[in-house]
């Protein structure tokens, strides 16, 4: 069984300076590097260094930049038979400014990844047939996710949708969905309700499981997650970690819970994995090269495990 992946393949473009530049401004930077990312392909790849046998559908342009995405998702093991290269649009691109600081301004062009449309839709539904689950992400058109998710429902295959970038869903999406992976500021632009604490994180929850989605989990940082469904509500802590850098933590959030899922995890054990991958991914920097694997993970967990010893606190 494979977990497909509908989603964005982006080139990361990095350049560090000392500051921000003014408007009109020509500062002299300090590094420059480039990364492969891009929603989609960040979460195939952390599911697949998790163990799933994944295929990712999307679409790169007709340069070398695509190429070079292609080859990197073919060396994580992902099945890349479903991304088109698309000679009308170049890559998707995310142009990132770092400052000393650790500030950051980024400007992204959606390029290839808004080209997807009808042929993507087709070779998702093809994928559809074997899938264990079909994980989805806001970074390519609204249309077809929402068309693709609702194939999925229709062929009895759950879908995973971590809405993000966020954006306006529409009403009829909501039932569709087994799984939803929201963020804070996600969650509370979608449901009007900021998770501060465990009673907002549970009434937002409860206003999506109102729309029709079975299980949510909001992501909440250091603070692990908040689970409500049908298993209950509860918090998943995260376990304890030097962060250095957080970006990549969601979308190693969601793979690693695509990835238990699809492997037949039951909820408690597929978001405590989750919750440890997206710790990891914040111990390194960038959002590709930080994504962990099942091994790093499961020492996580059972470092965890130890230091809590027998009849100690139980793993959330
Ligand atoms: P996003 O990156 O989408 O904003 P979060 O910041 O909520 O999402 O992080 C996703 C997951 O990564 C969290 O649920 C948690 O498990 C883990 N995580 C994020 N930041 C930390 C941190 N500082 N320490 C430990 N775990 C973290």
């Amino acid at each position: 069984m494979t977990l497909v992946v509908l989603g964005s393949i982006n080139i990361d473009i990095v350049v560090e300076a000392p500051r921000l530049p003014l408007s009109g401004e020509t500062l002299r930077g300090t590094h420059f590097h480039t990364a492969p990312g891009g929603k989609g392909a960040n979460q195939a790849v952390a599911a697949a260094r998790q163990g799933a046998s994944v295929a990712l559908v999307g679409c790169v342009g007709d340069d070398d930049f695509g190429s070079r995405l292609v080859q990197s998702l073919r060396d994580d093991g992902v099945d890349v038979t479903g991304v088109a290269t698309d000679p009308g649009a170049p890559t998707g691109v995310a142009s990132i400014v770092v400052s000393a600081a650790g500030d950051n301004s980024i400007v992204t062009v959606g390029g290839a990844n808004h080209r997807i449309g009808r042929s993507e839709l087709h070779r998702v539904d093809e994928r559809l047939e074997h899938a264990s689950m079909l994980l989805v992400q806001l970074e390519v058109p609204m249309d077809v996710v929402a068309a693709a998710v609702r194939r999925a429902r229709a062929r009895g295959v759950g879908v995973l949708l971590d809405p993000a970038p966020v954006a306006p869903l529409p009403d009829t999406l909501y039932a569709d969905v087994e799984w939803m992976t929201p963020n804070a500021v996600e969650t509370e632009l979608i449901t009007g309700i900021a998770p501060l604490g465990e009673r907002d994180a549970r009434r937002a929850g409860e206003w999506l499981r109102e729309r029709g989605v079975e299980h949510v989990a909001i992501t909440l940082g250091a603070e692990g997650c908040f689970y409500t469904g049908a298993e209950g509500s509860f918090r998943v802590d995260a376990p304890t970690v030097d962060a250095i850098d957080t970006v990549g933590a969601g979308d190693a959030f969601a793979g690693a819970l695509a990835a238990a899922l699809s492997a037949g995890a039951d909820v408690g054990s597929a978001l405590e994995r989750a919750a440890a991958a997206g710790a990891l991914a914040t111990t390194k920097r960038g959002a590709q090269p930080s994504l962990p694997t099942a091994r790093e993970v499961d020492q996580l967990l059972r470092s965890r495990k130890q230091r809590a010893g027998p009849g100690g606190p139980a793993l959330a």
